[in-house]
């Protein structure tokens, strides 16, 4: 069993309850941990709450450090981990090795920041007076990630918030606890006072809700779903805590005449299928110009084909199986309903078969065209490999389909023509638009979603500014 941990320590649930967890491509039991209860949860926020106020004033310097020593550790442990974070989620190795580097990224960057904390020295129209503006932390932050990215996603709420000076309390999903409490256990090892960070492991509306509603926590960074976030933004406000909210997304990618189109193809492809679809900024909704959409479709079903999938354990692997059997039935259910409309099925639409294949929660990669606007594929967030694909007569009519969707995460355009891009990228609404471009997320450049995509930040020093804040003094001389 892999215990969590409370004020530096290994520790047990109170309820001495184990939930199991397995692997999605074969339905091997990995490893138990604790089922955490609202006790567990209330102990981890007193701890945290107690570190507070030396925590808050070791120097910046310092407390980056320990950043800096916990990625290098993880580092140094990533074959380890990769291989633990490929059995609890799915992921093909090759991108678990990616999480875990992105994760160390991100630690670093904070960990370099940490000195651009700073205030400044207002003249007040008072003539004896002046004022200051300081930047302090804000208390215990409690982070509560989902399985689709644990640990990359983890990172983005505790660098920040630890590098400002707040403690934290990391709940992961309950699916994928492992590799995160691995990596908190690295961290706590660089010689963190205790529990300056800690991780409880046990159901969203038992431990989360806890996080959500103990008044000693100050602020919620929370990763997960639209519905989800509503609820923690709702009970939240009971505290006036601070929230981040990062939620779901139905990205957009347009391909204009003009595009690269082989650099556009394999944009497509991996911005669907990167993690079997299951990424918030996942490309989602395919809007192609008339004019290349018959060579376009062609090499992408050419391409889609020949992604190998398998247990991402093994060689080559490009495509893991998704996390549950919810997650694929999910899939199935909007793919089912596509076609129902009239939508014809271009390449996938159903279970790979093959023994190897029986045991985990498998779908080939699917693309489909004549999909309606209507469908529910495209009115809701799709999270795995399928793909509708549609045809725009021009700019207008692209950026107006873009903008149809109650989300507003990320988007792409393919274009040579900068003013083009540029246009688009003024109009569409989202928190990012790549253009010419595979969608990789930077440490530097701000990350977060409009509409129902979410609320603040992740990433650069615009998240840093969410885990600090602001206060006035005035000073007479
Ligand atoms: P989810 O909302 O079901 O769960 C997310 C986390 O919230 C989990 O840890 C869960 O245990 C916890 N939780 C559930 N109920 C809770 C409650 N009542 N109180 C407190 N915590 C609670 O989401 P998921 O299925 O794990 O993740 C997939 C979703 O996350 C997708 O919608 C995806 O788009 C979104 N996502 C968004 C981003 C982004 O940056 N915008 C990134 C990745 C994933």
């Amino acid at each position: 069993m892999t215990k969590f941990h409370i004020a530096g320590e290994f520790s047990d649930s109170k309820s001495g309850e184990v939930t199991e967890i397995r692997n999605p491509a074969t339905g091997e039991v990995v490893d138990t941990v604790p089922k955490g209860t609202e006790e567990d949860a209330r102990r981890a926020v007193d701890s945290a709450h107690e570190a507070f106020e030396e925590w808050s004033q070791t120097p910046p310097t310092t407390r980056g450090s320990f950043l800096y020593q916990g990625a290098q550790k993880v580092r140094e442990a990533e074959g380890e981990l990769s291989i633990l974070l490929t059995q609890e989620q799915g992921k093909p190795k090759k991108e678990a090795i990616l999480e875990l580097r992105r994760f160390a990224s991100t630690l670093e960057y904070y960990a370099g920041l940490g000195v651009s904390i700073r205030g400044s020295y207002i003249p007040l129209h008072d003539h004896n007076r002046y004022g200051m503006i300081i930047k302090r932390p804000i208390g215990v932050c409690g982070a509560i990630v989902p399985w689709n990215f644990p640990v990359s996603l983890m990172g983005n709420k505790i660098a920040p918030a630890l590098v400002a000076g707040n403690t934290v309390v990391v709940k992961p999903a309950s699916t994928t606890p492992l590799t995160s409490i691995r990596c908190i256990e690295i961290l706590n090892k660089t010689g963190l006072p205790k529990g300056v960070l800690n991780i409880v492991t046990g159901p969203g509306a038992i431990v989360g809700e806890e996080l959500l509603r103990n008044p000693k926590v100050r602020k919620i960074g929370f990763t997960g779903e639209t519905e989800t976030g509503k609820h923690v933004m709702s009970v939240a406000a009971q505290e006036i805590k601070r929230v981040t909210l990062e939620l779901g997304g139905s990205d957009p990618l347009i391909v204009c005449e003009d595009a690269d189109l082989d650099g556009a193809v394999k944009a497509a492809a991996v911005g669907r299928f990167f993690n079997c679809g299951q990424a918030c900024l996942a490309i989602k909704r395919l809007y192609l110009f008339e004019k290349i959409a018959d060579p376009f479709i062609e090499k992408l079903i050419e391409r889609v084909k020949r992604l190998k999938i398998g247990n991402g354990l093994e060689e080559g692997t490009i495509i893991g199986p998704l996390h549950t059997q919810k997650q694929r039935e999910e899939v199935e259910s909007q793919v089912e309903d596509a076609q129902k409309s009239g939508a014809k099925v271009l390449t996938g639409g159903k279970r790979p078969t093959g023994s190897e294949f029986d045991k985990g929660f498998f779908y080939l990669p699917t693309l489909l065209s004549d999909v309606p606007d209507s469908g529910k594929i495209v009115q809701e967030e799709c999270f795995g490999p399928a793909l509708p694909i549609f045809r725009v007569k021009n700019l207008e009519e692209a950026i107006e389909k873009a903008n149809s969707s109650i989300y507003g995460l990320g988007s792409s355009i393919w274009t040579q023509d900068f003013s083009k891009a540029h246009y688009a990228a003024e109009r569409i609404e989202a928190g990012y638009t790549w253009i010419n471009s595979i969608q990789t997320i930077y440490d530097e450049l701000p990350f977060g979603g409009l509409k129902h995509s979410g609320l603040g930040k992740e990433h650069g020093i615009e998240a840093l500014e969410h885990y600090l804040e602001t206060k006035s003094i005035v000073i007479a001389t």
